[in-house]
């Protein structure tokens, strides 16, 4: 067998209300699809996490370097990409581009062998998944407070055990925000909150110490990714786990964080970090450090699949009776092309994801959605 084409699908859709976290205004979702086909027909899909003409640009970069090579060679088509644009690469677009063509990858070998990725991966711990409900933007002209009670609310109605939202914005606003949402979803929702590194270290401790009596799960992306100084300040100065890693990419991002303690929960993106092969690295080294891996997921129902796939696969740890199992970040914003582009959708059954059985990511790929939400000009 040998990779004949490799292809991405940019998907596009403005949206109708644009929402904001505190790094990023959302006017229109976007992402970027993985194609690559072989000289037997079989085709695999994967998913790049961040802007998607940047990542098909790479992609297309790529691309010459596989065609003609043994799709199941995972490990050293990994290597041999990486090495390609090392010197100017190493993490950001070099790895995110590489991570979709590394799950799609994996989904060829798997519909090569017959058996789903976490059968590849060593086998299955788990068959279902626990969700956490991801939300709580501040939609823009909304009413931040009403909004976000509203919303919470919905996801408890819906089945969720478990909510996050965002801050980082202002930090009164978002100690209000905290409180009625903690009010919305009543006190046995875990409640998880995001800053996507809108503060510095002192607002961060100042946020942490005011919202511990809310009983939160964890605080995301406290302080810049950049910088570990301030996250072990954050860690070190208040009282709630810190969690971050969904822009660290690779094993060589991850090495100094888990090194230093730096976070409590380590949360690499199997689309941003570089696919199943780096993923399982990355899942044994926060495992040598005892940090708890917690995988971030944004995308549509191709970066879900993986990561389906990759959470099934995750021992428990410690094994125990009752393990404490993985649990996956399921995103509820608007995007109507996630589960559309699927022929089966991936959806949660009273918070709860089912992993997907057919070989490969055990999915299949509705190419009528494709056109229609495909990238135009
Ligand atoms: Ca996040």
């Amino acid at each position: 067998m040998k990779i004949e084409s490799v292809r991405t699908h940019l998907l596009d859709h403005k949206l109708e209300a644009a929402f904001e976290s505190a790094s990023m205004r959302f006017d229109r979702r976007q992402h970027c699809l993985v194609e690559i086909t072989c000289d037997d027909g079989t085709t695999g899909w994967g998913e790049c996490l961040g802007p998607a003409g940047p990542n098909a640009a790479v992609v297309a970069a790529y691309a010459p370097a596989l065609v003609g090579r043994d799709p199941l060679e995972t490990e050293r088509l990994w290597l041999d990409l990486y090495h390609l644009l090392r010197d100017q690469g190493q993490r950001g677009l070099t790895v995110t581009a590489l991570s979709g063509i590394d799950i799609a990858l994996w989904d060829i070998k798997g519909k090569h062998f017959g058996v789903p990725v976490s059968t590849l991966l060593g086998g299955r711990f788990r068959e279902e998944i626990a969700a956490y409900a991801t939300g709580g933007f501040r939609c823009v002209g909304g009413d931040r407070i009403a909004d976000l009670a509203a919303e919470t609310s919905g996801y408890v109605a819906e089945g969720f055990h478990a909510v996050k939202i965002k801050i980082g914005f202002d930090l009164a606003e978002d100690l209000t925000a905290i409180a009625a949402v903690r009010e919305a979803i009543g006190p046995e929702t875990r409640l998880m909150i995001d800053a996507n590194h809108g503060y510095d270290a002192l607002e961060a401790i100042q946020l942490g110490r005011k919202a511990e009596r809310y009983e939160i799960d964890w605080f995301e992306e406290p302080v810049l990714p950049e910088r570990l100084e301030p996250y072990l300040a954050v860690r070190a100065g208040q009282p709630i786990p810190v969690a971050g890693g969904e822009t660290w990419h690779g094993r060589y991002g991850m090495r100094e964080p888990l090194a230093r303690q730096a976070v409590d929960i380590l949360q690499p993106d199997i689309c941003g970090t570089g696919g199943f092969s780096e993923m399982r690295r990355i899942a044994d080294m926060a495992a040598l450090a005892g940090t708890r891996l917690v995988p971030h997921v944004w995308g549509t129902g191709v970066a879900l699949a993986a990561s389906l796939q990759f959470l099934a696969a995750l021992p428990p740890d410690p094994p125990r009776p009752a393990a404490l199992d993985p649990i996956l970040e399921f995103d509820r914003t608007r995007n109507p092309f996630r589960q559309a582009i699927l022929t089966q959708p991936l959806d949660h059954v009273a918070g709860k994801v089912a992993v997907p059985n057919a070989p490969g990511l055990g999915i299949e790929i509705d190419r009528a959605a494709l056109a229609e939400f495909a990238l135009r000009g």
